[in-house]
């Protein structure tokens, strides 16, 4: 297949890349009942999770009935599960790699699923060499990352390699079902072989991670068409000179939890484009910030970032003046009176100025609705 993919073109593959995320969440309640019925029909036990909340309580549920679990996670976006040290005591993953741990239960995050098959795909994890050693295994799926087919999950991987040759998976695991493990028997007897088999529970979550109103939302939906692939934050300036969280985890948490990120959204961004031109889907990140920055600027009526985007779209005025001294002038003479945003003009104005801006959007006037 990969030699396929080597003929077509790059922005041709980008644009087929686009429409099959397009299509598959046009549709997501459809893939997602059919990755629930291939599931179960395989003997895996399904749950669903719509927020944070209701994920901790579901994953409580598939723990063992006892009144104290051990567990170890390999999970992208938790460190540790609040559930209370008398239900689940966590142990890192190299303890039970080297043996120095038994534990009950591994929660893992499944890197996508395939909906016509059922399968969940797992990438290049560690903890997938666990899979043998526990007894209980729950899987948490986003259900943003899940794909139609075989063929687009190879469109997906190709992709990311082309935009970053690290990105090459050295190990892939498709799990659709309970399976056995071995297990060694404690007393041997003539007739015993020395081991026994025992099934391994798999319980999947499919999260939802509250995705529900971007989905809903023609504008931000495309926000959810990331096949997490970095390379927008390798391309970031922000992130570069201040670190920090990608441009599209940016305008995910931003439209998820809009109270506490209000402004991030306006501080983290030069709107340079560079992550519009970088991203292999093909995401148009320029009209997503300025989309969010508009949302959050009628929701909130900040006069601060109101200011901000103004200044923002005046960028591309001043990137025609090439000399430092006579931006340096400009930016004092356009924003001096404003000690707030001059300082802020004044941090960024490396990342700011010296990048090519392509891109002037104005501001639209719509009303926006999360
Ligand atoms: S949004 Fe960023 S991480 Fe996601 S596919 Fe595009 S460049 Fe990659």
């Amino acid at each position: 297949m990969d030699q396929e993919l080597n003929n077509i073109d790059f922005q041709e593959l980008r644009d087929k890349a686009y429409m099959l995320r397009y299509e598959l969440f046009d549709d997501l309640e459809k893939h997602l009942l059919k990755i629930e019925e291939a599931l179960q029909k395989n003997g895996v036990k399904v749950s669903w999770a719509q927020d944070e909340q209701s994920l901790y309580g579901e994953i409580a549920a598939c723990l063992p009935q006892s009144s104290y679990n051990t567990a170890t996670l390999d999970l992208d976006n938790f460190n540790d599960l609040p559930l209370g040290d008398n239900i689940l005591n966590t142990y890192p993953l190299e303890d039970i790699i080297n043996h120095h741990q038994n534990v009950d239960t591994l929660i893992v995050n499944a890197d996508y699923a395939i909906s016509s098959t059922g399968e969940m795909v797992f990438i290049d994890r560690k903890s997938q060499h666990c899979f043998n050693k526990i007894s209980n295994l729950v899987v948490v799926l986003n259900i943003d990352q899940i794909v139609a087919s075989h063929e687009d999950l190879d469109v997906f991987l190709y992709l990311r390699q082309c935009v970053n040759q690290n990105n090459v998976p050295k190990d892939l695991k498709f799990l659709s079902k309970s399976f056995d493990r071995v297990v060694q028997d404690d007393f041997q007897t003539s007739n015993s072989k020395g081991y026994s088999t025992e099934q391994v529970n798999v319980s999947v979550i499919l999260y939802e991670n509250n995705i529900t109103p971007i989905l809903r939302n023609n504008r931000l939906r495309d926000a959810l068409f990331c096949i997490k692939c970095g390379k927008c934050m390798d391309v970031c300036p922000v992130a570069k000179v201040a670190g920090g969280v990608s441009p599209i985890e940016l305008v995910k948490s931003t439209c998820l939890n809009p109270a506490s990120h209000s402004q991030d959204i306006f501080q983290k961004t030069t709107l340079c484009g560079n992550c519009k031109e970088a991203c292999p889907i093909g995401i148009n990140f320029t009209d997503l910030l300025i989309y969010v920055m508009n949302m959050i600027n009628e929701k909130t009526n900040n006069t601060k970032s109101k200011k901000l985007l103004s200044i923002i779209h005046k960028r591309g005025k001043l990137n025609k003046y090439n000399s430092p001294i006579l931006r340096w002038y400009l930016v004092k003479k356009m924003f001096g009176k404003n000690r707030v945003l001059f300082d802020y003009f004044k941090h960024q104005k490396d990342t700011f100025f010296n990048l090519a801006n392509k891109d002037n959007t104005e501001p639209s006037d719509e009303s926006f609705e999360l």
